[in-house]
């Protein structure tokens, strides 16, 4: 008997049908979302993500021209991705950030995002978002000037704070991240719950993951799970958690402050991953392929590129890419990753 709705062979598919089915690594995961490092250049030496020597001279300049960046983001868009988030290094120390973000933004329908350590944002909110920005992510791990000039090597807490307010001022979605490093900041936790309580935000605290010459020991790991009861303890309440959102929001399991429209998260990277519903890939300021944040080598497409690779020898290099990414990180097996790359380098 003939199929109540025969099935088109593949090939006949019409295009859109094709796009629509989109990117998928090689365990079937949809993968819609790009993180894309416009620089590995920074201006803080956060105590979680640079090596603890030898930073500042390997950091090297952007290899990505403005160009470059838009006409790979356009040809992974092609394939499905539907949100795009710029990091780095700095973002923002890229003086030509928001062509980048002009050219991406309608690419994806305007889901065009950024992190950043918020510096340079008291001076960039309008521009960032008059290119089409819908929203920044700033980097923040303590509500305290003393703390803050410890973790980041500078004593510039009131900027980014300024940098938060002018953000928001002109209509950016604005979130906080904080990494929580036992014997650093966990003392932060509670005064930085109470920046989201009274400004109105939503801060997410991030387990502190180990990558390339970053220190990271077993000492200074503090399990998501004990940062929401030290929050908890702290406000002297149980806080309710909010329905979870997809990935394409984040990771984060939010819970809203009572009393406030303010929320807090925890992104449980190693104590409780998402790898099984990842549905993202990196691409670094040399223009490579990183489809897992803790293994895979990188896969070049920029070169290709430059030697004139039509649109499809690049899907093809994509798709293969993604074949290899990784089922879970080797940390939930109890494995080391190895690391050629710094955080910074491929934006974290
Ligand atoms: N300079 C920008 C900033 O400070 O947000 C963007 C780059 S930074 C590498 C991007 C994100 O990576 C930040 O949210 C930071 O908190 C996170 N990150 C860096 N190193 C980390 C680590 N070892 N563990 C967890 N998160 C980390």
């Amino acid at each position: 008997m003939s199929p109540l709705f025969a099935t088109p062979p593949e090939n006949h598919l019409p295009r859109m049908l094709r796009v629509r089915d989109g990117l998928k690594d090689g365990l079937g995961r949809a993968i819609t979302y790009l993180r894309v490092s416009v620089t590995e250049q920074c201006n803080l030496a956060c105590v979680y993500c640079k090596p603890r020597t030898g930073v500042a001279e390997r950091a090297q300049a952007p290899a990505m021209s403005r160009n470059e960046v838009v006409q790979l983001v356009k040809v992974f868009t092609s394939l499905g991705i539907r949100k795009v988030r710029l990091t780095g290094g700095e973002p923002l120390l890229r003086r030509d950030l928001e062509t980048i973000i002009a050219g991406i933004s309608p690419e994806v329908e305007g889901r065009v995002h950024l992190t950043t350590n918020g510096l340079h944002l008291a001076r960039k909110a309008r521009a960032l978002r008059d290119a089409g920005l819908a929203g920044v992510n700033v980097s923040l791990d303590a509500a305290d000037a003393a703390s803050f000039a410890h973790l980041t090597g500078k004593n510039q807490l009131g900027k980014v704070l300024a940098g938060l307010e002018a953000a928001r001022s002109v209509g950016l979605k604005t979130k906080l991240n904080a990494v929580v490093l036992r014997g650093w900041n966990e003392d932060q936790i509670l005064p930085l719950t109470r920046l989201a309580q009274t400004g109105g935000f939503q801060v997410r605290f991030i387990e502190f993951m180990p990558y390339q010459g970053n220190g990271w020991g077993q000492d200074q790991f503090m399990p998501a799970a004990e940062i929401l009861r030290t929050i908890q303890e702290g406000l002297g309440t149980d806080l309710e958690e909010e329905p979870v959102l997809g990935l394409e929001e984040g990771p984060a399991r939010l819970f809203g402050i009572p009393g406030s429209t303010g929320k807090v998260g925890v992104i449980s990277t190693l104590s409780a991953d998402f790898c099984d519903r990842c549905n993202r890939v990196r691409l670094t300021s040399q223009g490579a392929l990183k489809a897992c944040l803790f293994g895979n080598q990188p896969v070049d497409l920029l070169e290709p590129l430059r030697n004139h690779a039509t649109h499809d020898d690049l899907v093809r290099l994509i798709r293969q890419a993604l074949t290899q990414k990784l089922d879970c990180h080797p940390m939930r097996t109890g494995g080391q990753p190895t690391f050629a790359q710094g955080m910074w380098q491929v934006g974290g």
